[in-house]
């Protein structure tokens, strides 16, 4: 029992393969794109670079607790903190708010329409720290068996904090806050996990706490990306060998385990454990067949929203637009409850600009600018259609350019789309969902699709759609549980 065979290189897999080769595993992996990462990914094209989807991140220890665990005496990426998180602006307003990670400087920005912001932030967040402090440990970086052992975990849980799980993050804003833009801007936090605050539980607020006061947001020196291009290194180095373009298909079995994993050219990829990357779900639906991953189920699950982006080169500077922003309308309750279901006209959007070169000016050419643009979007449940890409993607450019005060189309000397479709076939990601399966109560712990294999006894899982949930951090505590799992069946090879 010593060879793995992991399917996909996303952050899961990657940091799962260095703490399987740190206790002795062979391992080999095998991925769909021509490159490794997975959504962390890096487009480059006419002289720019651009990471493909994740931007900033929090939670950085967990990286830390990685690098000891695989015996790293630093890290082969270096953190850069944000002291300035994000710029949030609203149509029709020239007030542009800056979400300092400082609190008191964060009260300045909301002293004209929250009163008394100061104080009733710190009481949000201290409530976000309770939670949070009392469940990390204790619910969320734990395997559960079965669903029964996650419900007793569940009653551990002090009480005081049951209010949290009926309401949604919306209420919980109303709790606190009175003004619009309060209660706007820090239920964003639900969109980062590809969902809307009025259908998110108000224990995500725990979200607005890791940003704000335990850990903030971070990206990395020289792009995201470096993330892989490092731990690839370290692969390397450990003697993992990685294969692209090999897209898995299906599978060989035998004694209740599987033999082999088969790809698209019909080569068997033999092993005596395999770890998969791709979607938890997805793939016990589409390679292993399951009744309880049928088409029909598989679409009434919960998904989050998809991903519609842009990347964009420009021959111009953009010089009053800071590195993260968040472009928003004047109907947030409207489009929040339509968006999902691809009942708003996208002629009015809600998107995030990232001007990358901002942080990495090797990004882009001397006097340009590189920029990253994310709407989300119905996923293809709702929109297969996505013919209106052009359409769609010029509607930003034209609102961007509008609020920034530069005629965007101008400028863009580059330009790369990539909508729902392009998500799905690139990762498959199930009909373009961007952050895989949503985070409602029944689709978290205990009720999310686990991370062994109900059938194999020697098929495990990482990533996104497996717990704990979704996001780099997330993805990176994965594949410790993971790992937990194996040596749990087979140990450690080196003990
Ligand atoms: C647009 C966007 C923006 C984001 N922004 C952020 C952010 O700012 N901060 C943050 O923390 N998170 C962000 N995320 C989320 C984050 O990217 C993911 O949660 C994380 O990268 C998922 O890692 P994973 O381990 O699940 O692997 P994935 O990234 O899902 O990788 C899985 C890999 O498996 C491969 N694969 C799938 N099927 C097969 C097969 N059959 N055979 C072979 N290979 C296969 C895929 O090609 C892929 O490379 C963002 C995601 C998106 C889409």
């Amino acid at each position: 029992m010593g060879k793995a065979l992991i399917v996909g290189t996303g952050l899961g897999a990657m940091t799962s393969a260095l703490r399987l080769a740190s206790r002795g595993y062979k391992v080999e992996m095998v991925e769909k794109y021509h490159q490794p990462g997975g959504r962390l990914n890096q487009l480059k094209k006419d002289g720019f670079t651009f990471d493909l989807g994740p931007t900033f991140f929090s939670m950085t220890y967990e990286f830390e607790e990685f690098r000891k665990d695989v015996g790293l005496t630093r890290l082969p990426f270096t953190f850069r903190d944000l002291d300035v998180l994000y710029a949030v602006n609203f149509r029709g307003s020239d007030k542009r708010y800056i979400i300092y990670r400082d609190l008191d400087r964060l009260a300045k920005e909301f002293e004209a329409v929250e009163p008394d912001f100061r104080r009733k932030m710190d009481r949000f967040l201290a409530g976000a720290a309770r939670f949070f402090h009392d469940t990390e440990y204790l619910v969320l970086k734990r395997n559960y068996d079965s669903l029964f052992q996650y419900l007793l975990t569940l009653l551990r849980v002090p009480v005081r904090h049951s209010p949290k799980l009926l309401r949604s993050v919306w209420t919980e804003m109303e709790r606190h806050f009175e003004s619009r833009e309060v209660k706007e801007i820090f239920s964003l936090v639900a969109f980062f996990l590809g969902a809307t605050p009025f259908d998110t539980p108000a224990i995500y607020t725990i979200l607005s706490y890791t940003e704000l006061v335990h850990d903030g947001y971070h990206n990395v020196e020289g792009g995201m990306y470096k993330i892989v291009e490092g731990l690839r290194k370290e692969l390397d180095r450990a003697g993992v060998v990685m294969h692209f373009n090999t897209e898995i298909v299906d599978y060989r079995q035998a004694d209740g385990k599987v033999a082999a994993m088969i790809d698209r050219h019909g080569k068997d990829w033999e092993a005596d454990l395999f770890v998969v990357n791709a979607d938890a779900a997805w793939f016990r639906h589409k390679i292993f067949r399951r009744k309880k991953f049928s088409a029909a189920r598989m679409d009434k699950l919960q998904w989050t929203l998809a991903p519609f982006t842009m990347y964009l080169g420009l021959d111009t500077k953009l010089p009053d637009v800071p590195l993260h922003n968040y472009f928003l309308g004047t109907n947030f309750k409207e489009y929040s409850g339509k968006i999902f279901k691809n009942a708003i006209k996208l002629d009015q959007p809600y998107y995030y600009v990232n001007v990358v070169s901002k942080s990495d000016p090797e990004s882009a050419p001397e006097g340009c600018e590189s920029v990253f643009v994310l709407c989300p979007v119905p996923d293809m449940r709702f929109k297969p259609d996505w013919s209106d890409r052009e359409q769609i993607a010029a509607g930003i450019i034209r609102d961007l350019s509008g609020r920034i005060g530069i005629d965007l189309q101008k400028h863009i000397i580059s330009k790369t789309v990539m909508t729902p479709v392009e998500w799905r076939d690139a990762f498959n990601l199930y009909k373009g969902s961007g952050l895989g399966l949503g985070h409602n109560l029944n689709q978290i712990g205990g009720f999310r699709p686990k991370n062994f294999d109900e059938e194999f006894k020697n098929v495990f899982y990482v990533g996104a759609s497996t717990v704990p949930g979704t996001g780099l951090p997330m993805a990176v505590i994965s594949s410790k549980l993971l790992v937990e799992r194996i040596t749990g069946a087979y140990g450690s090879l080196h003990s």
